[in-house]
């Protein structure tokens, strides 16, 4: 089985809990219109690794010492596009005891998806927007299954940490910040609410793949926009 990698940070310190060894999956079936990695989105594109699951482990394992405080993640793209690899994986991941969060868009929720989260410790959920009819609008695809995947998430009792992108003029409204966290309000697994600020640092790639950027006139999010975002949600 070959694992197709768009790329690999061995000291990544922003996707979950402590120091990490974070693997970006090729391919994403999403197309967020403030999405920074429009690189990942294409499946077919020639990938930067192609590994097994056994080959990515022991690249991962020496860095052992640096991730012992944290783990691994999967991240992308969309890392349940590749379902087997991502068990495969975490299952060699789990044998030794290293921490395993899966960072997704929920928008894939199926058998082999449920079969990942046997292996995963923690749950990154990137919620784009709570609001039905703006989802397609924004991602290209329903909000059916990325509210499933939360809904599975808290029946089985995983831990799950929330990633929503605010982006002004988009998702930096007050009601629609007040609506989400009223949804999130519900779930118990949730542990943590991280709201990043939107930036246009992904712009060049756009350019460089010859694709019209659809925010070109949305500026980044101000660190008191940020601050007035937060005040909405209780966040640890
Ligand atoms: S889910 Fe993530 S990788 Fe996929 S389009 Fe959206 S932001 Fe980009």
């Amino acid at each position: 089985m070959i694992g197709k990698i768009h790329s690999l940070e061995s000291f990544g310190t922003v996707d979950g809990p402590g120091i990490r060894y974070v693997v970006f999956m090729q391919g994403c079936p999403m197309r967020c219109l403030f999405c920074h990695n429009p690189d990942t989105w294409d499946f077919n594109a020639k990938a930067k690794y192609e590994m097994t699951p056994d080959e990515l482990f022991n690249e991962v394992i020496r860095y052992r010492n640096f991730i012992k405080s944290g783990g691994v993640t999967l991240s992308g793209g969309e890392p349940l596009m590749q379902p087997g690899f991502a068990e495969e994986f975490f299952k060699l991941c789990k044998r030794k005891n290293i921490h395993t969060a899966l960072d997704t868009s929920g928008v894939i929720f199926s058998q082999k998806a449920v079969d990942v989260l046997k292996y995963t410790d923690l749950v990154l959920l990137d919620i784009k927007t709570a609001d039905d009819n703006l989802h397609e609008k924004y991602t290209g695809q329903t909000r059916e299954n990325n509210k499933k995947f939360l809904e599975f998430l808290q029946e089985i009792s995983k831990p799950v940490w929330i990633r929503h992108v605010v982006v002004p003029g988009y998702t930096f409204e007050e009601n629609r910040l007040k609506a989400l966290a009223e949804y999130l309000s519900q779930f118990s697994v949730i542990e943590k609410i991280e709201l990043l600020p939107y930036h246009t640092m992904g712009k060049f790639k756009y350019e460089n793949l010859g694709i019209d950027y659809p925010l070109k006139d949305v500026k980044d999010l101000t660190a008191d926009e940020l601050k007035t975002a937060e005040s909405f949600f209780i966040l640890q």
